[in-house]
């Protein structure tokens, strides 16, 4: 790898490496190379400009610095290297940032990392299990939503960028949706938090299980995530049910998860248990669905109306 003389302050040449080392394996040291505003002021110039580019370009070393406006140029060339490799990688002649820059990018955009606002209000619903009026609460990223009798019956994060200027009920939609797309992508075998191998089983018990309620676990290897969820939840993105609630009139993509009656702890019913068989009824119109799933909460017959 060749590096050259340090030229002068007015130099646009790029100095760095010719090709990008060896990946680096801890992750303290790209925290590290985020503790420096400049630095991450180039992140966000290349994320910027990535953002408005599908294809995988970035910048020349000269508009680079002039995006960040960075006049001397072995200063800058410096701050450049130490994103080298985890955040910035050197295609041609072009710095182009990495997924990990995106990532990070993204976040401060976002406002994961700085507090915009906190909120307590009293929402315009009903809790499904008693009736008594329903509590949003906003703090430091994560949005819940309580029962004054049942303490918390829902919860997701919510980046403070998002909540800066929406109202309650704009922010709950927003976690609702971040809800159903994190129990999708788990369903689907993939962590929300790590992307590692997740697997459900069902029945599973619950911390707070009573009795007769059936919930599916969903556990990652790789991370130690684990939560559950009703039978019933497990069955919501189901293109049965899509198609019943379709066919009556409502994209069930338009409802909230607070708005799906059928989705309580307490529809689900084991009916078999060797092999496991779950019975989950849809209910619409007076008319019903009813889903059989398996012991990895997956549906394995479904009887029409
Ligand atoms: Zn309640
Ligand atoms: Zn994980």
């Amino acid at each position: 790898m060749a590096e050259d003389a340090t030229g002068g302050a007015d130099a646009d040449d790029e100095r760095g490496r010719a090709d990008d080392g060896p990946a680096k394996t801890d992750p303290t040291d790209a925290f590290d190379a985020l503790g420096d505003g400049t630095r991450l002021t180039i992140v966000e110039a290349l994320a910027d400009h990535r953002r408005r580019n599908w294809e995988w370009v970035g910048l020349s070393f000269s508009d680079l610095r002039k995006a960040v406006g960075v006049r001397d140029a072995g200063r800058f060339n410096y701050h450049l290297d130490e994103l080298r490799d985890t955040f910035v990688v050197k295609e041609g002649d072009e710095y182009v940032a990495t997924t990990a820059a995106m990532e990070v990018a993204g976040a401060v955009r976002a406002g994961t990392y700085t507090e915009s606002r906190r909120f307590r209000e009293e929402l315009d619903r009903a809790c499904p299990a008693c009736g008594s009026g329903l509590v949003a609460e906003y703090r430091r990223g994560t949005l819940l939503v309580t029962c004054p009798d049942h303490g918390t019956v829902f919860a997701n994060s919510v980046p403070g960028g998002a909540v800066a200027d929406r109202d309650p009920s704009t922010v709950l939609a927003l976690a609702d949706m971040k809800a159903r797309h994190d129990l999708e992508r788990a369903r689907r075998g993939a962590c929300v938090h790590c992307w590692g191998d997740v697997s459900t089983t069902m029945p599973a018990e619950p911390p707070e299980s009573e009795s007769e309620q059936v919930f599916a676990r969903l556990s990652c290897a790789d991370c130690g995530m684990v939560f559950c969820v009703p039978a019933a939840a497990c069955v919501v993105e189901h293109p049965a049910v899509v198609a019943f609630y379709y066919d009556r009139g409502v994209d069930i993509r338009d409802r909230s998860y607070l708005d799906l009656e059928f989705l309580t702890a307490e529809n689900g019913v084991v009916v078999s248990e060797d092999p496991v068989r779950v019975r989950v009824d849809v209910e619409l119109d007076d008319d019903r669905l009813e889903l059989l799933l398996d012991g990895a909460a997956s549906v394995v017959k479904v009887a029409g109306p």
